[in-house]
């Protein structure tokens, strides 16, 4: 098992990818925090787990509020301890272009996928010095790195943010032994691509643009992320983990 002795804290990790890598992170012997904001879906997350034998708890945590994330962070600490990782997974899609973006729709996303990134990382990184070192994934996309025209500004932007943000966490607290990557998922089967997935055209048009010829499936970015969680990644530091089937190599 990769991540015993590990205390994590996965954002967003209700469902979709998040769900993913909370399983996969127990089934890796690590105790989990799953935060969302969607509390059913949560609770069943935990509930899974707990009945495969893991260990987990969900909280409902806001990305958006500094409040929401230092509860997040006190329970990981009262219940198992100590906080060693942290998954920045929350995040929302969707848009259109930039004539037809308002304030409020940019603001919307850059609060939940940038700011609540930054939120995050603040509020965990007293707990990692604590812990003697951690690390930090931030779940950016393969729109942090290339443009696109079937996305909205608001979208990109925010994961270009995320992406250097990374780097900057990753310079930062490099000396404490704090590590912070990013991950660029391409297309992925979630409740995010949902619409695009169920539209002929649309599913064609994406699939077009991906080499593998295929969207990838939560799990194939859940093992990119469960390396960059534990310790093999020791040395690994301020790097970009493309998982997105081929689409940024063209
Ligand atoms: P998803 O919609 O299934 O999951 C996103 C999760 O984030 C949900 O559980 C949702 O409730 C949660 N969330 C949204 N706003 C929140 C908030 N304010 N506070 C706390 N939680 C909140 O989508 P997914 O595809 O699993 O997305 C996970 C991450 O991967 C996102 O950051 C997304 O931008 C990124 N991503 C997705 C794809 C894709 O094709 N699905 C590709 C690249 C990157």
């Amino acid at each position: 098992m990769r991540l015993v002795g590990k205390v994590a804290l996965i954002s967003g990790g209700a469902r979709g990818m998040g769900a993913a890598e909370a399983r996969m992170f127990a089934r890796e012997g690590a105790q989990v925090v799953i935060g969302d904001v969607l509390e059913a879906e949560g609770r069943a997350a935990e509930a899974d787990i707990k009945a495969k034998g893991g260990e987990a708890v969900f909280v409902r945590l806001d990305v958006t509020s500094e409040a929401d994330w230092q509860k997040a962070v006190g329970l990981a600490q009262s219940r198992f301890g100590k906080l060693n990782v942290l998954v920045n997974n929350a995040g929302i899609g969707g848009g259109s272009r930039i004539e037809d973006t308002t304030v409020e729709d940019w603001n919307r996303m850059m609060d939940i996928n940038a700011k609540g990134v930054f939120l995050g990382t603040k509020a965990v990184i007293p707990a990692m010095r604590r812990a003697g070192g951690g690390s930090i994934v931030n779940i950016s996309s393969q729109l942090g790195l290339v443009g696109t025209d079937n996305s909205s500004p608001q979208y990109q932007a925010s994961k270009g943010a995320v992406r250097l943000l990374t780097k900057a966490t990753a310079i930062q607290y490099a000396r404490e032994g704090i590590r912070a990557n990013s991950v660029h998922p391409g297309p992925i089967v979630t409740a995010m691509t949902e619409r695009r997935r169920a539209d002929p055209a649309q599913r064609q048009l994406m699939i077009s643009r991906i080499p593998l010829g295929r969207y990838g499936e939560p799990d194939e970015v859940a093992y990119g992320v469960l390396y960059l969680a534990s310790d093999e990644a020791a040395f690994v530091t301020g790097s970009e983990l493309v998982i997105d089937g081929g689409w940024t190599a063209q």
